[in-house]
């Protein structure tokens, strides 16, 4: 029998606002000083008031717009009761039948295609304090309770581990473009619960699932997910299908989930609606202008620079992955359509250029940013903020290159250059004298070596073809490497034939 993952993902996003989600205290969850930032409100204190924090709001129907959720017109606060120390009201305020928005999805291009995620739900909701477990007591830091979340509930639309961790991903990166969230796992400011079952390949039952808890990496999500495919797959072979649904925890030291409970069903949280706090009305006009504030999202961005610069989806995913290295490389891209659009080497207007050299200019821009540039960057730890060399002339470079005034050792001498000093391109090819040596230059060099090298063209002549690289390279040698390789290979075709 084949089975397949059923897999579905609940996140917990913490919002970047200026307070707290139901009080004025400061939304600072890096105080490290516990209990410092905290005030009746937020410690559950008797006969108090909420009242709900609007930037949080707008913030939850952004993030909700961005996963093309529909908003609700009319939604409300509900109470979710459960004791625990960290909660100290007894109750958390959420939003259960009525959330934030409902029902959007999340479409990801990938290596196999286009794929499209559901997205069951988006509510609003408040964080809860920390405990600290110590030996002989667990201790308190009320500092986080009260900050807002916004809580993101998939569909279990997602087939393998990597699936999930992609969204995860996506999902990270969205929340940092539009400033919602930092979304950074390791800081807690995005949490994951994995929901997970098997099933038969075909069959179209949901069977109970597994809920894995205290996923704090991309890493954890993925290998807890895998665990728990090898886990549950024994079950379906040893007849023991999971009838119940649980809840597991993942062991990072030991690469294992552990039994935690069984679930609660919805009625033990005992659900009720919040009646210290007004419903949410937001009007058609208030969506619109937020929707307006929306930029163009990763995956937009991911078919515009495939379609219209022609990189490859790789290429792009590593452009979107490093802040600012998208807007960078199209900048570069246009910075350099203009260069050869002024320039006399090429006819043509810039959009007669792009059609006509769409894959070649790809690969330039490409290959020079994503190795070459790229590489500098790592090495020396320097972001795109740091970066001396400014897209034109950057540009600039890629025209050297483009037109043959420099072949790609002496090019990548420049590059390092202009790396450090952020100087003309130009300027340091005179300056250090890196100019290809081209036309009767060449012509001189090249009928010298084959002069020189008797026994070799020789051996050419008879059909050992690979004596031609070394022909080639005693031409660059005489040429202190400044000759276009291309170049004096077909001279040397040309003049032994
Ligand atoms: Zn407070
Ligand atoms: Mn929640």
């Amino acid at each position: 029998m084949k089975l397949e993952p059923v897999i579905g993902l609940e996140i917990h996003v913490q919002l970047k606002t200026k307070s707290k989600m139901f009080c004025a205290c400061a939304n600072d969850f890096d105080l490290t000083e516990p209990n410092k930032n905290i005030c009746p409100i937020c410690t559950g204190h008797p006969g108090v008031l909420p009242v709900a924090n609007k930037q949080a709001i707008v913030l939850g129907v952004k993030a909700a717009l961005a996963l093309n959720l529909k908003i609700n017109e009319y939604s409300k606060f509900d109470r979710k009761s459960y004791f625990y120390p960290d909660l100290p009201k007894g109750y958390q305020i959420s939003q259960y039948d009525k959330p934030l928005a409902e029902n959007g999805y999340l479409e990801i291009l990938l290596p196999d295609g286009e794929k499209i995620f559901g997205i069951e739900r988006l509510h609003l909701e408040e964080d809860a304090a920390k405990n600290f477990h110590h030996d002989d007591c667990t201790l308190i830091d009320f500092n986080r309770a009260g900050t807002p979340l916004v809580e993101i509930v998939t569909k279990p639309d997602f087939k393998s581990p990597q699936e999930a961790k992609i969204f995860l991903q996506e999902l990270r990166m969205i929340m940092r473009l539009l400033n919602i969230s930092d979304a950074d796992m390791e800081k807690g400011q995005l949490r994951c619960d994995a929901n997970i079952s098997l099933r038969p390949l075909g069959d179209k039952k949901l069977y109970p699932k597994t809920e894995i808890k205290n996923l704090n990496s991309f890493r954890a999500v993925e290998y807890a997910l895998a665990y728990e495919i090898k886990r549950q797959t024994k079950l379906w072979e040893t007849n023991q299908v999971p009838d119940n649904q649980e809840t597991r925890g993942w062991n990072e030291q030991q690469g294992i989930t552990v039994e935690q409970r069984t679930k609660e069903e919805a009625s033990d949280y005992r659900y009720f609606p919040e009646p210290d706090l007004p419903p949410i009305a937001i009007t058609l006009e208030e969506i619109n202008f937020i929707k307006k504030q929306i930029p163009e999202l990763p995956n937009q961005k991911r078919q515009r620079l495939i379609n219209e610069y022609g990189f490859k989806l790789s290429e792009v995913n590593i452009l979107l992955n490093i802040p600012g290295f998208d807007s960078y490389a199209e900048k570069v891209y246009s910075e350099f359509l203009a260069w050869l659009e002024s320039g006399d080497e090429i006819e043509g207007t810039a959009a007669e250029i792009q059609a006509e050299y769409k894959n070649k200019i790809a690969k330039l821009v490409s290959s020079w940013l994503l190795n070459n540039l790229l590489q500098l960057m790592n090495k020396s730890g320097k972001s795109v903020t740091d970066l001396k060399i400014t897209p034109e002339n950057m540009a600039e470079f890629l025209r050297l290159i483009f037109n043959r005034r420099v072949n790609s050792t002496s090019a990548q001498v420049i590059l390092e250059k202009m790396f450090n000093t952020g100087g003309d391109p130009s300027n340091i090819m005179d300056e250090l004298d890196l100019q290809q040596t081209t036309g009767s230059d060449i012509d001189q060099i090249v009928k010298e070596v084959i002069s020189e090298n008797k026994s070799q063209v020789e051996q050419y002549k008879q059909g050992k073809v690979v004596v031609l690289k070394f022909l080639i390279g005693a031409v660059m040698k005489k040429s202190k490497g400044k000759a276009d390789p291309k170049a004096v290979e077909e001279m040397l075709i040309k003049l032994l034939n």
